[in-house]
């Protein structure tokens, strides 16, 4: 009798030998995932992740959020192959092509943001957004103001610069002398509220924390960043949109940059577009990334206004923004983009979702 391993054994084993999983303790999947089992994906269609055996995985946390209209979608793929046999990559510096062209000046009508700046990881686009306002204020002669200021339990990535305002200990904890850690005010968190209290007014708590917090440390601060409406990694902790109303008196009163990070929450998540709409308030900065490309490339983007472009631009080469990743704003992911806010506009999605979030609420309540 022979011993056969099954196709998914297989990949498990290959997978746990050669490739370091992202965000995990490796020995929980071993031995041979006996504690965790890895799960092999062979491919995958709409909501439905395939293994190699014939089994389907709902794909409920959307691949880490980044998934908006399912997989393998035959709009998005189209475009991605159009695309790939007309242009596949080209440096950004120097050069440009029309998907960067045309995904820019969309996002800008869309937010009235008109300059794009791209790189590949949500992470990427808060360490673009934290420099470029640290920069801005040095251009502006005010190099003093250097800090910045995050909301506790806040996450932005975990890139040493982006980790600087992630408030999350266990993704901190073990790279702290590597990181120039951002002041933190207290969360608007709605899960706080006192008994009586209502989110507005724990909100607007949260709010006068903040603007305590400026009063005496705006001279020092470049920016605060906040992610909007929901803190994601935080246990999906939500706040009332005044709390956003506040925080843009604020920070246009002490003359401090208001960051927001749309990377999890943009895209339809919040029921709006993009959630600030639902304070009416415009950023300095706007990050955005995970569906940007409706979850197959990695693509991420910091808009920003006029006044700040202007600080940059100049004759002396230095006070340019002068930074870069090989692949910024790569034409494949840029397609893919333009394809999916197509799909925003040809299904009327954000309106469906409302139906389906009440039906979606309506049956989990008995739970
Ligand atoms: C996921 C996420 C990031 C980091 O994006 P990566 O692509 O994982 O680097 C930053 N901010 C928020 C709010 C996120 O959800």
């Amino acid at each position: 009798m022979t011993l056969r391993v099954s196709a998914n054994a297989a990949w498990r084993q290959r997978s746990l030998a050669a490739v370091w999983h992202p965000c995990t303790q490796m020995k929980l999947h071993a031995p041979d995932g006996a504690a965790l089992p890895l799960i092999p994906v062979a491919r995958a269609e709409g909501v439905w992740l395939h293994d190699h055996e014939g089994h389907r995985y709902l794909d409920a946390i959307s691949s880490w959020w980044v998934n908006l209209f399912g997989h393998n979608h035959p709009a998005i793929r189209a475009a991605l192959i159009d695309q790939l046999n007309t242009l596949d990559h080209v440096m950004l510096a120097g050069f440009t092509h029309p998907p960067v062209v045309e995904l820019s000046e969309r996002l800008a009508a869309l937010t009235g943001l008109g300059h794009a700046f791209y790189g590949s990881d949500g992470a990427s686009a808060t360490e673009i957004a934290l420099k470029m306002s640290a920069h801005h204020w040095r251009n502006a002669g005010r190099a003093g103001k250097c800090r910045f200021v995050g909301v506790a339990g806040g996450y932005h990535g975990e890139t040493v610069g982006a980790l600087a305002v992630t408030d999350i200990a266990l993704f901190r904890e073990a790279y702290a002398p590597l990181v120039r850690l951002a002041a933190t005010v207290p969360s608007p968190d709605a899960r706080q509220a006192a008994p009586g209290e209502t989110p507005a007014q724990v909100a607007e708590r949260a709010a006068a924390a903040l603007g305590e917090w400026l009063a005496e440390h705006a001279h020092q601060t470049a920016a605060v960043i906040i992610e909007p409406l929901i803190q994601c990694a935080a246990g999906m902790a939500m706040h009332d949109p005044v709390y956003l109303r506040r925080a843009r008196e604020l920070c246009d009163l002490h003359q401090v940059h208001l960051v927001l990070d749309e990377i999890a929450v943009g895209f339809g998540r919040t029921g709006t577009l993009f959630a600030h709409q639902q304070a009416g308030i415009r950023p300095d900065f706007l990050c955005l990334s995970k569906g940007l490309t409706g979850g197959t490339l990695p693509l991420s983007v910091v808009l920003t206004t006029d006044a700040v472009f202007a600080a940059f631009y100049d004759d002396e080469v230095a006070r340019g923004f002068l930074h870069s990743h090989s692949y910024t704003g790569n034409p494949l992911a840029c397609r893919a983009a333009l394809a999916t806010l197509d799909l925003f506009e040809q299904t009327d999605a954000l309106r469906q979702n409302v139906g389906t979030s009440q039906r979606l609420a309506a049956q989990f309540a008995p739970l």
